[in-house]
């Protein structure tokens, strides 16, 4: 009984929150004014490694990623000169709530309820021009995680919280999966097969017309990998061999229906 009520204010709360969360959807992606996203940088472990690394990152590092979306929104027809600009904001102190691997339906409720009002709290305190959509960049020692939590995205939340090794070595990678966590939030879907991680043909394939079809000679950057063979694929070495393809760029609003 307690479990239904619970249940049911939850859906309420999160139907009101949709509604908004639809609306925003359109303004950002009618692509006829340049999108702000912020990049807030947040140490995931509080190592002195990750701390370190925060305080040496500066803008030029993510302008790779506007450079990368503003030149595919041009292959695409978007006039507009500057479509997005990720823009860095000074470093958070607290990190945004996680959502456990096993999280059942009402614990995903929960978290994606705590993450917007995350979000809220955050964004309050800036002064200067509020960013439409908000990427928490977090960051952890390569030496303590050998492998990353999953990035999570509200895809109609304008919110993304994105996984990242604080390393220089690692930032044209961690250019590729900002890019790819940011698409999310304009509502593009993954297009790799969850269980080998192999790009799904054709939509995750950034030239599915090539012939012979392998080796491709660019990712599709929902698909993450870059298909060398049926089945072998790599991780890019940066967003010069990563495309978005038409599926991703119709899901984003590139393409008009
Ligand atoms: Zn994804």
């Amino acid at each position: 009984m307690w479990r239904t009520i619970r249940i049911t204010v939850l859906l309420l709360i999160l139907v009101v929150v949709a509604g908004q969360a639809w609306l925003d959807k359109h303004t950002t992606t009618s692509w006829q004014r340049t999108v702000f996203v912020g990049a807030f940088p947040v140490s995931a472990d509080g190592s002195a490694v990750s701390r370190a690394y925060i305080e040496q990152l500066d803008q030029g590092q993510l302008d790779g990623v506007t450079r990368f979306i503003s030149a595919e929104a041009h292959r695409y027809g978007i006039a507009l000169e500057e479509p997005l600009e990720l823009r860095l904001y000074p470093a958070l102190s607290e990190a945004p709530p996680v959502l456990a691997p096993q999280a059942g339906i009402a614990a995903r409720i929960l978290w994606s309820l705590k993450l917007r009002y995350y979000r809220w709290h955050m964004l309050s305190r800036i002064s200067r021009a509020r960013p439409q959509i908000a990427l928490f960049l977090l960051y952890h020692d390569p030496a303590l995680a050998s492998a990353l939590p999953h990035s999570a995205g509200l895809q109609r939340g304008l919110t993304g919280v994105v996984h990242l090794f604080a390393s220089r070595a690692q930032e044209a990678q961690n250019r590729i999966v900002i890019a790819h966590e940011l698409l999310h939030t304009f509502g593009a879907t993954d297009k790799y097969d969850p269980d080998t991680g192999l790009p799904q043909f054709p939509e995750g394939y950034a030239d599915p017309e090539q012939s012979p079809r392998y080796p491709q000679e660019q990712a599709e950057l929902m698909a993450g990998r870059l298909p060398v063979s049926a089945d072998k694929a790599v991780m890019p070495e940066g967003l010069g061999e990563v495309r978005i393809g038409p599926l991703s760029a119709r899901e984003i609003g590139w393409i008009k229906p």
